[in-house]
């Protein structure tokens, strides 16, 4: 019996992924469409993001979820997921793609691009001698796939850099720092703040009040993970009080950021669209075509999810 991954996703077409998958899995596994599924029992491998509720239910058979995408927040959280191994995607253009949008925001607080957006906008020549970038801190906060490769290439741009995780790594030119305690003092020393933790219960809402007044006055915020890990409250207090200078902002506790929210506005930010990275079918299909083959071959699984962490 030829075994089946299904597909399904909301933003994300079926062809480029069906493309570049179906070379590598061969004849032994047909992919199909979730609305297309000729023999649901014959489902061993899923490869989805956000699913309708329930959507699980009809494949009896399945053996593997494959996250479809890095961030695995709204898949953990599902009171309907099968209790099977979950892996999620994380490729190298996709951990590319962040280094340098990562990169881009460090350079545009390093190098005071708002001050110099704003001065334009009043036709002022508002010459501001540039730091050297061993003189500006930054602190990384999340040190995984994508966030470690956006910390070393912060770092190959020669800027200080620390990063914090629950446990310690090595990175080359990054110092890392680890566990709850290390975070007022490593927040205390950072001219630019980048947040690249997952949003799980212990991340929900933990750049708060306290973390901001912790930071340096003058000093600049950039998101880049989930929205939810930021009280956008508390950070909307902070950039109007001037305590921070500005921020970088790429993903919102409700998006679309609705019309009236006041981050819009706000001196010194800037607002894209959650788009800092996204996953490529070509770049990801060898390590999908991985995954399946280690399930049918009774392999060690890559890239894998642990329930309990939420990450
Ligand atoms: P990983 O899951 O690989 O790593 C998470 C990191 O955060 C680890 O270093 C982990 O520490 C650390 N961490 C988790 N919880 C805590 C905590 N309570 N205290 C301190 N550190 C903690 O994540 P990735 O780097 O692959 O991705 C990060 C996030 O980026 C994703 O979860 C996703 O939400 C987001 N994302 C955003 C995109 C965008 O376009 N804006 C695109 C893709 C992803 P340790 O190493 O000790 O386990």
């Amino acid at each position: 019996m030829t075994d089946t991954l299904v597909f399904y996703s909301g933003p994300d077409p079926f062809e480029p992924w069906r493309a570049a998958l179906a070379p590598l899995l061969g004849d032994d596994v047909r992919i199909e469409n979730s609305d297309a599924v000729t023999d649901p029992e014959t489902v061993r491998f899923a490869l989805v993001w956000m699913p309708p509720e329930g959507f699980f239910d009809r494949f009896p058979n399945l053996e593997l979820v494959i996250n479809l995408g890095a961030g695995v927040d709204r898949l953990v959280a599902r009171n309907d997921l099968p209790d099977l191994p979950i892996t999620r995607l994380s490729d190298p253009e996709m951990g590319k793609m962040m280094a340098s949008f990562a990169l881009f925001a460090v350079l545009r607080h390093a190098r005071e691009i708002p001050h110099f957006e704003a001065a334009q906008a009043r036709r002022e020549w508002a010459y501001r001698h540039p730091k050297a970038a061993g003189d500006i801190s930054v602190a990384v906060l999340g040190l995984g796939e994508l966030g470690a490769l956006a910390a070393t290439e912060i770092a190959r741009q020669g800027f200080d850099t620390h990063g914090w995780a629950t446990r310690p790594k090595d990175l080359p030119g990054v110092t890392v720092h680890c566990g709850d305690e290390a975070l007022p003092h490593l927040l205390a020393q950072s001219d630019i703040v980048v947040c690249m933790l997952p949003l799980t219960p212990a991340t929900r809402a933990r750049i708060g009040a306290s973390a901001f007044a912790a930071m340096r006055p003058g000093a600049a915020f950039v998101n880049l993970s989930r929205g939810e890990v930021v009280d956008e409250d508390a950070l909307v207090g902070a950039l109007r009080s001037g305590h921070l200078s500005g921020a970088t902002l790429d993903v919102f506790a409700a998006e679309p950021l609705v019309p009236e929210h006041p981050l819009w506005t706000l001196p010194g930010v800037l607002i894209t669209p959650h788009l800092a990275s996204v996953a490529l079918p070509k770049s990801a299909a060898p390590q999908i075509v991985a995954n399946i083959r280690a399930v049918q071959n009774g392999e060690e699984l890559v890239n894998t999810v642990s329930r309990v962490r939420g990450y």
